[in-house]
């Protein structure tokens, strides 16, 4: 017979998901409850009002997917884009490559914008692209690139959109509590996120927002969204406003508990503080990684503190570094992706990952690894380094 399955505890410093804090945890054990039931109903308005406060924005139509990040992304696409638009997707890494591929299933063109793995969507491309494809119908492009470690300028690609009569899709599934992020300030139309990353909850939810512009291109299309489950129109006669609450699908009602408790501990640390502790022991890993003689692949100035790519010594089998790692220390780091595969590892300091000890942990456990394989590290220099950060 099989028996309960029981999971190793594991420290999570990769690229999502991260470690779920042990109160989000004990949420989620909390009695189910009917997912139309007022209680239930009552605690999807704190829902959204908490959304709303992570990516600060008033936008009414602020709700939680009942799926992964991926779902949020796809929500977005096949409710704003429609077969025969011209979208303009930046790529510099494994995220805009999904986002054309979004637009392509819908039957939409997507014009290109590249930069190289690792680096920020260059504005200026986007701008020329802007310029050379008038009429476009948005631009799209990811906030926090997650297989590279780059931040992009949204603000900026945001402006540069309005000018020319563009909606803007962003990708924040790494961002959302972990960098600075003001939807409204910056003019996002359409944004969607994660639960696995720096909210530290569990994976499977999807924040989404849109503004009214947004909602009103999703109100007059021409043909019906082509996915019933994310269709907007029904979605928000669930979501949407008081006494109308509609049946659609049942609601993830359990991960709903975890995803309420990770946002009312983001409005207990406060945004701004989660941003700054971030960037801090993104400060401090940075200090030991160094030390240690490795280098980070991004350039300072577009680096994200959640998301640390790092660079692998010479000669070092780095999947074997990842399985010692996973085996001995119960440590989980990420492997580089597409153009990155065997070229870096992916330091995730994410919501609850971000945190001191597991710095240390990270970089004890790396020293060890390394100095027993004989590769040519600083042996010994990574973590007073970083404690010399955290004083
Ligand atoms: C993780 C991630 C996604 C996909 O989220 P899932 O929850 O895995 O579906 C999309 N975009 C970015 C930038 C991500 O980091």
């Amino acid at each position: 017979m099989t028996s309960s399955f029981n999971p190793t505890p594991r420290t999570l410093m990769g690229p999502g998901p991260s470690d779920v804090h042990p109160r989000i945890l004990s949420a989620l054990g909390r009695p189910t409850i009917g997912h139309l039931d007022p209680e239930f109903v009552s605690m999807m308005d704190d829902v959204k009002t908490m959304l709303q406060y992570a990516f600060q924005t008033k936008n009414e139509l602020t709700i939680a997917v009942s799926a992964p990040g991926s779902a949020g992304m796809e929500t977005c696409f096949v409710n704003l884009i429609e077969a025969g638009d011209n979208v303009i997707v930046c790529q510099n890494g494994v995220f805009g490559g999904r986002m054309k591929e979004n637009v392509e299933r819908i039957g939409a063109t997507a014009i290109m914008v590249e930069d190289d793995w690792g680096k920020a969507v260059d504005v200026a491309k986007v701008e020329a692209a802007l310029k050379a494809n008038p009429g476009v119908k948005a631009v799209c492009f990811v906030h926090a690139e997650t297989s590279t470690g780059a931040a992009s300028d949204a603000k900026a690609i945001c402006d540069l959109a309005h000018q020319h009569g563009a909606l803007t899709i962003v990708d924040a599934v790494t961002s959302l509590g972990g960098s600075e992020l003001r939807v409204d300030d910056w003019g996002i139309d359409a944004i969607y996120s994660g639960t696995q990353k720096c909210l530290s909850c569990v994976p499977g939810i999807s924040p989404v927002s849109l503004n009214d512009r947004a909602v009103e291109v999703v109100k007059n299309r021409k043909t019906r969204v082509q996915s019933w489950f994310l269709d907007l129109n029904l979605v928000m006669g669930y979501w949407g406003g008081e006494g109308k609450r509609a049946y659609h699908h049942t609601a993830p009602v359990n991960a709903l508990y975890a995803l309420h408790e990770s946002l009312v501990m983001l409005q207990e640390e406060g945004l701004e503080n989660s941003w700054q502790r971030h960037h801090n022991n993104h400060l401090a890993l940075r200090a030991g990684i160094e030390a240690m003689g490795l280098q980070f692949i991004v350039d300072e100035n577009s680096r994200l503190p959640q998301l640390n790519a790092v660079t692998i010594p010479e000669g070092v089998d780095e999947a074997a570094v990842r399985s010692t790692l996973l085996n001995q220390f119960n440590l989980e780091i990420g492997a580089g992706l597409g153009a990155l595969a065997g070229k870096v590892w992916r330091i995730g300091l994410m919501g609850y990952s971000s945190r001191a000890e597991n710095i240390l942990l990270c970089l004890g456990a790396l020293d060890a690894v390394l100095t027993e394989m004989g590769a040519k590290i600083n042996s010994g220099a990574a973590i007073p380094a970083a404690q010399a950060k955290m004083k």
